[in-house]
Order: structure tokens, then C-alpha cells, then sequence
């Protein structure tokens, strides 16, 4: 399927005109053999790419995009402990030499360095989809780790993204998995990001959020014909994780993206409560939406009136994250600053529990949850992702404060 772009950069109805920078997105078998064509259609015809793979999605689409590409140069990195750091951006720059513009061929780090050596030379960047484990593939920030620190890089979203069924379809199951569990974070995501909107009026794309919404029920309806290795239900899924990144990009920020699951996820990546672990991003996203999935659940069970229990915002718990977060306490207070929760009185909340009584109801049950990751072949436990569920309750109270963006977590907050 070429998709059609147009639909995304246009004025909408909420009153703003949402642009994207993707110029095209091709997702069928034989994807690749295109690319010539695509490289044309992006005005790029002439220029040299500088092919950025690692050595085993140079096995599974590098080769043959050298082939359809004659005239590149190639890097291809050791995927034996790749990262997206220093080391990696060193061996590409010492293959980039001539190159025009970058064209990354894998997924997750890859996609990332291409996005970050593209902005370093200020050329635009391509991306060859290997595998359908994560919804960044058009995203406009690039994850590196750079002096050993996390940190997230505004980068230009590759302008185009070329997914070869007959490629990412092989791409070892557990990837797949993972990029399941990423799409139906979304669950909890769009009802924070519903639940901010309805208490204080947060800024809602109803488009957009619609768009989001597709993407999670197309997966969740195909999670078994995914598992089964059917090509259209993996196409599906890839379209979704674009349609994902497209809906970022029309937004500008992550927020269709991204809630109370995500946090966690977050939270788990930077290893400061819990030890080092394994967990894919999608993996732990899937686990992190159980787990938010119960607590919201048994918090709309437990609380009736919430008149009866809530009490004004008295700002973020500043020295308890000071000693949690350590040196990233300040880029999380940055992250919330101004703090949106200052918006959000007793008397807002109240109003708002009946809306927000119903889009928890509308959130799958968790044992509906835990069905469709078991049925993913997902990881579903905090075990299962190598963290040590004795840290949950830590990492419950103190993940909502490395974003500034609103969760009902932040409202249990408000009521114990
Ligand atoms: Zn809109
Ligand atoms: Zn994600």
C-alpha cells in the first residue's frame, strides 16, 4: 500500500492546519525494489546515500537495497551491543564521506542514528522498515545515549519510510511482539490524554485522536492473524505504527502516543529504582499498560465520591524526586514546567467524574489486557521484562513526574 499522505497535512476541524514532513510511506512486498523510484519522488535523484545497517538488517534488506541503489556508501555497524552513542555515530561518520543524504535499514537504533547523523549534516534522511517493533519510525526526536546519559535529540523524521512485507514479516517474532505491545499502549494513552482534556480543557485533536484510536483497535483485532505470520495482519500492524508517528507529527509532541504506560516504560529504561534489564520499548510498554490498566481499573471501583477524598494539587513531592531521580530531577521539573496540574482544582475533578467514569470503562478490563498479550506472545509481567516487581509501587508513585503531561495517575494522586 502507497499511502496517501495528503489527508494528514490539512486544516482541521479543531481549527489548527497540521503538517507532517513524511512524503511517502510505502508498505507492501517488494517495497524495496521502489526505492529508486521514491528517492526520485523525494528529490534526491543523484545524490549519494550513505546506507547505514547493521549486520544483520544488512543480511535481511541492506544488501538488496545496495543493489537497487548502486551508487552508496554503506556502513554497516556490529549489532553486538549496538547503541545508538558516540561509538555508533563515529563508525558512520567515518562511512558517510560524499553522501547527500542518510538512509537508515532496521528499526529502533538504527532509525535513530540515521536520524541523528542526517541532522548533524543537515540532509534529509530515509528509513528502511525492518522490523514492525516500534511507532518511531516517523517520529521527530532520535533516543541516543550520549555520555553514557539518555537523552531524546529533536531530529527531523525521515522524509520517507519504506516497509518490505517480505522483509519485516521475517523479522524475529519477539520485535513483533513488541511493536504489538506499543500500539495497544495506546489504550491508556488516548484516555489520559481524554481525561486531561476533559478536566481542563487540555488541547484535543479529535482527528487526531481518532486516527490514533484506529491504529489500536486495527491491531487488536489482528493480534491473532499477526501471530498466525498472516502478511496483510503484519502489514496492518506497520501501517498502524506509521499511522502512529504521523499522528505525533500532526500533533507535534508525543501525546497521542503516550500516557500513565508510557512513564513507566520510561521509568524502567532509566534503570534508577529497578537494575538493568532487556525489555524492548514496545515490550515494556505492553507491560506497563497491564499494569496501569489494574490500577485504573481498581481506582474507579473503589472511589464513589470522590468529593470524599480529594484534596487540592500541593505542587510535585520536589525533594523525594530529588533523591529519586538524582541528576535527571532537573530535566523532569523542566519537563513540567509550567506544571498544567496547577490547573486541575477539586472542584474541576468533580465535575469531570462522571466523562471520566466512562472512558475508563470504555479501557479493556485487565484480564482483557493480559489476554491479548499472552495472545501476542508479548511479555505481560514485570518479571517477564527482567524488573523485580517489588519496585511497582515506587515506580507507580514516582513515573508520572518525568513527563509533565496529565494521567488519571495524577489524580490518584490528588485523592491518597
Ligand atoms: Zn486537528
Ligand atoms: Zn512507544
Amino acid at each position: 500500500m502507497d499511502i496517501d499522505l495528503s489527508r494528514f497535512s490539512a486544516p482541521c476541524a479543531c481549527g489548527r492546519t497540521h503538517t507532517i514532513t513524511a512524503k511517502t510511506v510505502l508498505i507492501e512486498s517488494g517495497a524495496i525494489l521502489k526505492l529508486p523510484e521514491v528517492v526520485k519522488e523525494c528529490g534526491l535523484e543523484g545524490k549519494k546515500p550513505c546506507i547505514v545497517c547493521d549486520e544483520n538488517t544488512y543480511k535481511a534488506a541492506g544488501e538488496l537495497v545496495c543493489k537497487v541503489l548502486p551508487v552508496h556508501n554503506l556502513v554497516v555497524l556490529n549489532p553486538e551491543g549496538l547503541h545508538p552513542d558516540e561509538h555508533a555515530i563515529e563508525a558512520i561518520e567515518a562511512g558517510y564521506l560524499d553522501s547527500g543524504y542518510v538512509l537508515s535499514v532496521g528499526s529502533g537504533t538504527l532509525n535513530d542514528l540515521g536520524k541523528y547523523v542526517a541532522n548533524e549534516h543537515k540532509v534529509p534522511t530515509l528509513s528502511v522498515a525492518t522490523a514492525a517493533s516500534m511507532d518511531g519510525f516517523v517520529s521527530t526526536v532520535a533516543a541516543m545515549t550520549l555520555n553514557n546519559f539518555k537523552v531524546t535529540r529533536i531530529c527531523p523524521a525521515p522524509i520517507a519510510v519504506i516497509a518490505d512485507t517480505d522483509v519485516f514479516s521475517k523479522a524475529p517474532y519477539r520485535l513483533t511482539a513488541s511493536g504489538i505491545g506499543d500500539i495497544i499502549g495506546k489504550y491508556t494513552a488516548l484516555s489520559d490524554w481524554r481525561i486531561s482534556h476533559t478536566i481542563w480543557g487540555e488541547y484535543l485533536c479529535e482527528n487526531i485522536f481518532d486516527i490514533e484510536h484506529s491504529a489500536v483497535v486495527k491491531v487488536a483485532e489482528n493480534i491473532d492473524a499477526i501471530r498466525a505470520g498472516k502478511k496483510e495482519a503484519y502489514e496492518d500492524l506497520m501501517y498502524a505504527l506509521v499511522l502512529s508517528g504521523l499522528a505525533m507529527q500532526m500533533m507535534g509532541n508525543s501525546r497521542p502516543a503516550s500516557g500513565a504506560e508510557h512513564h513507566l516504560s520510561h521509568f524502567w529504561e532509566l534503570n534508577i529504582v529497578n537494575g538493568h534489564h532487556n525489555g524492548l520499548h514496545g515490550e515494556m510498554v505492553g507491560v506497563g499498560l497491564a499494569c496501569i490498566t489494574k490500577v485504573y481499573k481498581d481506582f474507579m471501583a473503589q472511589v464513589t465520591d470522590p468529593s470524599a477524598l480529594i484534596h487540592p494539587y500541593h505542587g510535585m513531592p520536589h525533594e523525594q524526586l530529588k533523591e529519586i531521580l538524582g541528576f535527571m530531577y532537573e530535566d523532569a521539573i523542566k519537563e513540567s514546567t509550567p506544571d498544567d496540574m496547577l490547573q486541575v482544582t477539586p472542584e474541576k475533578v468533580i465535575a469531570a467524574w462522571p466523562k471520566i467514569q466512562q472512558i475508563v470503562a470504555a479501557m479493556p478490563s485487565h484480564a482483557e489486557v493480559m489476554d491479548m498479550l499472552h495472545r501476542a506472545g508479548a511479555p505481560s509481567t514485570m518479571e517477564e521484562i527482567g524488573v523485580d516487581s517489588v519496585y511497582l509501587e515506587k515506580c507507580l508513585k514516582f513515573s508520572p513526574f518525568i513527563r509533565g503531561r496529565i494521567t488519571l495517575m495524577r489524580l490518584i494522586d490528588l485523592m491518597f
